[in-house]
């Protein structure tokens, strides 16, 4: 007896929620972000730095802040089965670059140690448009220089990123001064003076930060705790000389280099490491602000995570909100996978020669596809058309036995019949030398060709 068995179908997977993949369309954007930062973070003297995507959760907490949002519910958090220690998926890059710092004693290079990263990152965020549990940013970390000039130099590295990419009209500067630590505490004390007594009026989450951290309540979206904030003390009445000097030329150099800003004494970011400069910049094209990046002075992490008293100041970039203000600019990243030309061939004869000939045209430059399968060559015609390529090389026996190939214009259905031994010529030319994709490692890499001392005495004997 037979019976009739369900073939259950197998589970459709989908990427879980709130992290994207990244298509080749988008690639096009990565890519031509991720070169215009190389190019701008080279010529700045920046070098490249890449930390590992988990750190000891520690780093984070003692890094970023017990306190901040990004530590108290967006942290990825593991720990391993055979020694338990808890490790956590990195939310920001400064931490990691920081530990780096100090674990290759890199305060023994000349300072400031200028890095940057383009990097994956992770926040169990809401997920939103335009925000991603897995994102990516770009960054620059100048380690080792307290001087207002990296502040203002920083802020017109990435508004240079903004303007190569087309979106700097759509985007404000921000900029505030939280002050030293001195400072800080001064102001602090004076608002815990201030809300005492008015708790009623706040928000849950504002009684637990009076106790806590009172900046913070500065920073409730809650519209009873706002129009209480707009009477408290103001920072510009605590802020120390120092501070205040500070500050003032950080604003002088950008004026000088035609920056615009925008003072604004509620900026204070959700990260507790900041001292002194912080920045961002909005995007209110939408109504909303939202941040595509932002960054201000570290001045006290380097000590914090155990090194010296150290100077700092960075900045980060968000890769995902700036392709979308990008693509909502208009803006078109450059397509650099177009094809050039398909080779269309019939019979395992042809399909040698196409191979040598897609070898020869691949290694000049050129975007070739073909010599794939058994398809007829109407089939391959169509394939050669969908890929949208200009020309087609025609190759069948008969050709081959002549030593002859086809030639054919795409669009107009136009063939020539020239000689195997030129096809390759006369595909570049029709191309244009300008549009080839040349790249020749054997340009770039060199032998190291130094004697070295084992070397030497094997040369002496
Ligand atoms: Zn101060
Ligand atoms: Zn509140």
């Amino acid at each position: 007896m037979s019976k009739e068995k369900k073939v259950s179908k197998p589970e459709k997977f989908q990427a879980p929620r709130g992290v994207h993949d990244i298509l080749p369309e988008e690639h096009a954007y990565f890519t031509v972000i991720k070169k215009v930062v190389r190019h701008r973070a080279r010529q700045a003297g920046f070098r490249r730095i890449s930390t590992p995507v988990f750190e000891l959760k520690n780093l984070f907490t003692r890094g970023v802040g017990e306190q901040t949002d990004i530590v108290e519910k967006e942290l990825y958090t593991f720990a391993t089965k055979k020694d338990g220690d808890e490790y956590a998926l990195r939310p920001e890059g400064t931490a990691g670059i920081v530990r780096a710092y100090i674990q290759h004693g890199m305060n023994q290079l000349p300072q400031p140690v200028e890095l940057y990263y383009i990097e994956p990152f992770f926040r169990h965020d809401r997920p939103q448009k335009g925000r991603y549990r897995q994102f990516h940013q770009f960054g620059f970390e100048v380690i080792g220089e307290p001087d207002p000039g990296i502040d203002a130099q920083i802020i017109q590295l990435a508004a240079t990123i903004h303007e190569d990419l087309g979106i700097a009209d759509k985007l404000k500067l921000q900029i505030n001064t939280i002050g030293c630590p001195k400072c800080r505490e001064k102001f602090s004390n004076q608002l815990r003076d201030y809300f005492i007594g008015k708790e009623r009026s706040l928000c849950a989450n504002c009684v637990r930060r009076l106790a806590e951290n009172p900046l913070r309540i500065l920073d409730c979206k809650n519209e009873d705790c706002r129009i209480l904030a707009e009477n408290a003390p103001k920072f510009e009445n605590v802020i120390c000389e120092d501070c205040k000097d500070h500050h003032q030329k950080v604003l002088e150099l950008l004026d000088a280099v035609d920056i615009k800003y925008t003072e604004n004494p509620q900026l204070v970011r959700g990260l507790d490491y900041y001292a002194r400069t912080v920045f961002e910049f909005w995007n209110e094209s939408d109504g909303a602000q939202n941040s595509v990046g932002g960054g201000g002075r570290y001045d006290g992490l380097v000590e914090q995570l155990g090194g010296t008293a150290t100077a700092a100041c960075g900045y980060a970039g968000g890769v995902e909100r700036i392709i979308e203000l990008m693509q909502d600019s208009r803006m078109l990243a450059p397509d650099k996978d177009q094809i050039d030309i398909f080779v269309a061939q019939l019979g395992f004869g042809a399909k040698k020669v196409a191979l040598q000939i897609l070898t020869e045209l691949r290694g000049r430059g050129v975007h070739a596809l073909g010599a794939l399968g058994k398809a007829s060559m109407k089939d391959q015609l169509g394939k050669a058309d969908k890929f949208g390529v200009k020309y087609a090389l025609i190759l069948g026996e008969v050709e081959v036995r002549e030593g002859k190939i086809i030639l054919r214009d795409m669009a107009s259905g136009v063939q020539e019949v020239i000689p195997i031994g030129k096809a390759v010529e006369k595909v570049i030319k029709k191309i244009g030398e300008k549009n080839l994709d040349r790249y020749d490692p054997s340009g770039e890499l060199k032998k190291d060709t130094t004697v070295r001392p084992e070397e030497e005495l094997l040369i002496r004997d």
